[in-house]
């Protein structure tokens, strides 16, 4: 039995408004009209938690040095990490390196189009194995993410958290009901855009919606009032202090424990302040994490600023200290780094700014 919202709807003039819009509309983005799973998989990936904008620049030059699979699974992690950095969320990345190597060893070197196949390799849940397999080939499959969640859930005025239970199963249901017999990447690429240029999240734009007919959240005047998601954590206040430990023309990095936020992703030594200690302190005490010394180092303001991190807002303050002598007692994955080579490492965000500011000012 279909969803009773499409036996209340003209649904075939619903697809037609869809897909006229998508032709004068749509997004023409690098990994759009493609039949090679490979891209339209790194483009998913990358775009899990990540504005298109951002993702852009990234995608271009990932898949030009790793164009194929085979060329991915080849490489060292520290490398595929290093075309990551910046992204965040360096899981995806590992994820991704590791199932391009599963898909060496167990495909051929193949990369499956098969949901249920994609399904098996790490990080592929079923909105990313079907947009996969929709995108590359034009299967008749339904894809559901944050943009079609907002859309469907306003379109249908439907209360509750759609992201669990029984509305997100109504809402995979329906977005698989209203699939046409052909054409479904597009189909399904114009609703993400529909989504995420036009029924936005702060400012829905009706009036230039073409599904406005069709939409019970409109007609009650509640669009914003829906998706009904979860509440998102407080944010939270913290302090880092990263310190910047120079020699002539080499620095002190850090390589981060392999497991954890950042894992093995480079670091100028850094730690979280107590509240009960002063800046100063907490960057000696960044110091001690790289290297020993009994002696507390002279130490000035290098740069401060602000960044975000899941529920956390951080200020980040990073000190700078100048040695004479080069301090030799280093803490296991320390080590001293020409600046010239700084541009190698994979570094975070907000590691990479500090890494930036050396490039740019200290040399
Ligand atoms: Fe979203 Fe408004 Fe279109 Fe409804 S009419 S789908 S609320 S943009």
């Amino acid at each position: 039995m279909q969803d009773p919202w499409l036996d209340k709807i003209d649904a075939d003039r619903f697809r037609k408004e869809v897909i006229a819009w998508y032709r004068r509309h749509g997004r023409v983005l690098p990994w759009r009209n493609c039949a090679d799973p490979y891209r339209v998989w790194v483009s998913e990936i990358m775009l899990q938690q990540t504005q298109v904008a951002t993702v852009l620049g990234y995608f271009d030059r990932f898949v030009a040095r790793f164009p194929t699979v085979v060329d991915l699974a080849a490489a060292d992690e520290a490398e595929v990490l290093h075309y990551w950095q910046g992204l965040g969320y360096y899981r995806r990345a590992r994820n991704l390196h590791q199932a391009a190597k599963k898909v060496v060893q167990e495909f051929d070197g193949c990369v499956p189009t098969e949901p249920q196949e994609l399904r098996k390799l790490p990080g592929l849940g079923r909105y990313t194995a079907n947009a996969i397999a929709t995108f590359s080939s034009d299967q008749r499959l339904p894809i559901l993410e944050a943009n079609t969640i907002r859309l469907w859930t306003r379109l249908l005025a439907a209360p509750g958290d759609p992201t669990k239970g029984t509305l997100n199963r109504r809402l995979w249901n329906l977005s698989e009901e209203v699939l046409p017999k052909n054409g479904c990447a597009d189909f399904n690429q114009a609703l993400m855009d529909l989504g995420s240029e036009v029924c936005t999240a702060r400012n829905p734009d009706c009036s230039k919606c073409p599904l406005e007919e069709f939409c019970s959240a409109k007609e009650q005047d509640r669009a914003t009032e829906f998706p009904q998601l979860p509440k998102r954590p407080t944010i939270v206040n913290v302090d880092h202090v990263a310190i910047v430990v120079r020699h002539r023309d080499h620095v002190l990095v850090r390589q981060r424990p392999d497991a954890g936020r950042w894992a093995s992703l480079w670091e100028f030594p850094t730690c979280e302040r107590d509240k009960s200690e002063t800046w100063e302190q907490a960057a000696q005490r960044a110091i001690d994490l790289a290297v020993q010394t009994k002696e507390t180092l002279a130490i000035a303001e290098h740069l401060v600023f602000k960044h975000g991190i899941m529920h956390f807002r951080v200020t980040l303050r990073c000190f700078k200290t100048t040695l004479r002598t080069k301090l030799t007692s280093l803490r296991p994955r320390s080590r001293w780094t020409p600046l010239d080579e700084l541009e190698r490492l994979a570094f975070s965000s907000p590691q990479r700014r500090i890494a930036y500011s050396l490039l740019e000012n200290g040399r």
